[in-house]
This record gives C-alpha cells, structure tokens and sequence, in this order.
C-alpha cells in the first residue's frame, strides 16, 4: 500500500541524503502548544505541572526524530487495518478519509450520479447526505420514516423506487439500525446501488452485522460531535465491492496513480471506474493525516467502552420513562438491533401526552434541561437550495415525517452525564407530562 498512498514527502528509508527535508517538520515549541490546546487549564497546580511538561518535552527533542510523514502513511494504514478487523469485513475494505461527506461522494461517484438520476434518502437525516446528488443535479426522492425508529421505512422505498433509481441511501439515524433487508431485496432486484449513511452508525449491529458493513458501501463519520472522532474530522469509506476499493483509493487523492509513469515522471493519473461503464476523473483530494489516523487508533481502543457507557446511560432514561403516558422513548434493541445511542431519541404521542413535543421541549426548557437543536425534513433545506424541488407534494408523500418533525420528535443529551444529571432529566420529564396531562 505504502507506495500508491505515498504523497510529496517521501521515506527513503536508510540512505546517506535523505528526502525528508521537502516539507517542516514540528518542535518542542509547537508540540508543548499542542499539548496545552488539548489540556488546557490554569492556576498555579496548572502552570506547574505545564512547566514539567515544557521541560521533559525540551530534552525529549534533543534525542528524537520527527516522524518524517505527516500525511498517508503508516498510521493511515494501521487504522484502516484495524477498522476493518472491528467491522469483520476483508482486509483493505476501509478507507479513511477527511470525512463522512468525502466518503459519500465517492459511493455516489461509483454509481454514477447524474441529472434526471433517481436517488432515494430518507426525510430524516443531516444535508450531508444527500449534497452530493444536490450539487449534480440528480433528483432525490424522500422516502418517508418508520413513525417508531424514525429511520427510512422499507415499505415507501417500494413505492417509490423506480427504472431511474440508481442508488438507495439508508441512514441508520441516532444509531439505531435500518430495517435493510427489505432494501437489500428491492435494490437487488433492480440492480440498484445501496450505500448506508453510518454517520451515527459505527459499531452498530443489524441481524449480526455492523452497520455500515450490509449494503455496496458504508459511510462512517469522525466529526467531533459523533460517538468516537479523529481530531475533529474524519470518514471511512466502506466498500463491499472489491474492484472499486484501489479505485476509491486513488479517487483520495486527485485519481493521481504512481504506479503509472510518464515517460520518466513519478506519476500519472487515470480515470476511475465505477459501476459498468462509469469513468470519471477524480478533482477532491480527501487525504488524511498521520496524526487524524493517531487520534482514531486511540479512541479504537476505548471505543468498546464509550458505546457500553452511552447505552448504561440510555437504558437508565428509558426505564425512567417506558411507563410514562404518552411518552415514547429510546429503543434499547433486541438481539437483531444494536444501537450505538448516538442520540437519545424521544417521542411524544399528543393524543396522551396532552400536548406535544413543543410544549414538552417549552417546558424542559424552563426546567433547565437542554434541547439539542436536531434535524428538520431535509427536503425543507433541499426545497430552499432551489433546485426546482416541490415542496409541498414531497411533504404530501411523506405524511409519518411531517407529524413526527412537528409534533412527536425530539432528542436528549444521552452521554458524560452524571448520575444526578440524567435522574434530573427524567425527574423534569415525568414532571412536565404530569402538568401537561392535568392541563397545566
Ligand atoms: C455528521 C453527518 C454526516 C457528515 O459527516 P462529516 O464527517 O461531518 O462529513 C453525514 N450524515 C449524517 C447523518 C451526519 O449526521
């Protein structure tokens, strides 16, 4: 793998005059800034245990090497290896990427995307998933949402696939798995492409296999804000379809292909292939760093013990409310679903209730419990873009949607919460159900 990821600084092993002077490297100085963007802190213990650290880090630097590539190397390698072996999937499946967008761009690339295309999402997800197909002028078809996982509901998939559907993209929204075999069966009878969106997804089982591991390809998100993050940003390409893996590869970095020379030049470029006769020329470069790899391979080793810690957390909230009148909350799973509890997704049934899930968040909000701003019908941003998109008869189509975003759906901070804190949520909860029930 080494040499087709290799990029403009190179390893040249042990020779006498080495290359590794084609970029700067780091010093003491940057890594203690580092250091105290990381952990920062004040007050004198702070200043004192910052100055041992500035002193152990000088000395370090004088006996040290810079490790010589910053971008697409080993550590690249190492996490896709061990991404693979935590999905269970064939060695060289996982690609990592600057993020879930990047990743989702080369599925839609594979399958060929174009204007007057067909691409069937769910109304339920972030634009992330559907701006790919946006920017080409390809027409997305909403399929509406099962009113329980709010996740897309097979059965609208069926009536609205069509001969101009060329890829179906479930999102496995909160982490709680999509009913995929239905659409594995309706893809597969029409030859149609399935990328799974596993933004929230990662870790996840579906009937013994990972999300994101089920259909052609599956997208995973390191973002700061999901469950486990390389550094702030960061995706992973998952694909099932063997040829298009060193494709995709190459489709990282601008298609440019070092095993193919001009005349005595380093490289070349080619086209990369996709499904039948697609061929397109890679324009992003979505190359990652040695240190986004690092930060993943350390949150790999605990991440067995995050999904644990957000599911205890989970459980706790909906034992609180499971007897609740006229609330809904988080699906724990059962033995063919297992959630990664992303988020703590909550319903309000209003006939019960005694209002709905505005009154309930007004009241949270004044009990002091925090209302995560969360997804709307993603056809009301697609609609603004101005792509030509009616509004008003894609909401007529997906009528569970548009009374869950209204009236039923929210979702709560579900993780690093205190015992105290999470009794307090349940506490406000129960009590807010209680006042809107007596009319208060
Ligand atoms: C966060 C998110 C994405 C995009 O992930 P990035 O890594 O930020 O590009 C895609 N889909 C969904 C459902 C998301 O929540």
């Amino acid at each position: 793998m080494g040499n087709e990821t290799s990029d403009f600084r190179y390893n040249t092993g042990d020779t006498k005059v080495p290359w590794a002077a084609v970029g700067e490297n780091y010093n003491a100085d940057d890594v203690m800034e580092l250091v105290k963007f990381l952990m920062g802190g004040s007050g004198a213990g702070y200043d004192a245990a910052l100055a041992d650290v500035a002193a152990a880090v000088g000395r370090l630097a004088k006996v040290s090497t810079p490790p010589g590539k910053l971008s697409m190397g080993d550590k690249v390698a190492e996490v896709e290896r061990a991404i693979d072996r935590y999905l269970g999937v064939e060695e060289g499946s996982s690609l990592f990427v600057t993020n879930c967008t990047a990743a989702l761009e080369m599925g839609y690339r594979y399958a060929g995307i174009g204007p007057g295309d067909e691409v069937i999402v769910p109304t339920n997800t972030f634009i992330a998933t559907v701006a790919y197909p946006l920017s080409v002028g390809a027409k997305l078809v909403f399929a509406d949402v099962d009113p329980r996982t709010v996740n897309m509901d097979p059965a609208d998939v069926a009536r609205k696939v069509t001969d101009k559907t060329k890829i179906i993209v479930p999102v496995h929204i909160g982490g709680y798995p999509v009913d995929m075999d239905p659409i594995m069966e309706i893809a597969k009878a029409r030859d149609i492409v399935v990328m799974e969106d596993a933004a929230h997804g990662f870790g996840g089982e579906y009937k013994g296999r990972k999300l994101g591991t089920i259909g052609h390809f599956g997208c995973f998100s390191f973002h700061e804000v999901k469950n486990c993050t390389s550094f702030g940003e960061g995706g992973v390409l998952v694909s099932n379809v063997p040829e298009y893996r060193a494709e995709a590869r190459r489709a990282r970095f601008l298609g440019v292909d070092f095993t193919s020379k001009i005349k005595n030049w380093l490289y070349n470029i080619s086209l990369i292939k996709g499904k039948g006769d697609v061929a397109y020329q890679a324009c992003n470069n979505a190359s990652v760093t040695e240190i986004q790899a690092l930060g993943l391979i350390q949150q790999l080793k605990r991440y067995d013990a995050i999904i644990a810690e957000r599911r205890r957390e989970a459980t706790y909230m909906t034992e609180r409310l499971k007897d609740v009148p006229g609330i809904m909350p988080q699906l724990l799973g059962d033995a063919d679903h297992k959630p990664t509890f992303h988020l703590y997704q909550l319903q309000v049934d209003p006939a019960v209730a005694g209002g709905d899930v505005q009154t309930l968040k007004a009241k949270l909000e004044g009990k002091g419990v925090t209302n995560i701003p969360h997804f709307g019908p993603i056809y009301r941003f697609a609609a603004a873009i101005g792509k030509g998109v009616d509004e008003a008869a894609i909401a007529a189509s997906c009528p569970v949607t548009e009374d869950v975003f209204d009236r039923r759906y929210t979702h709560l901070p579900i993780y690093g919460l205190t015992d105290e804190q999470l009794k307090y949520m349940a506490d406000a909860i129960v009590e807010s159900v209680d006042e809107m029930r007596a009319g208060r």
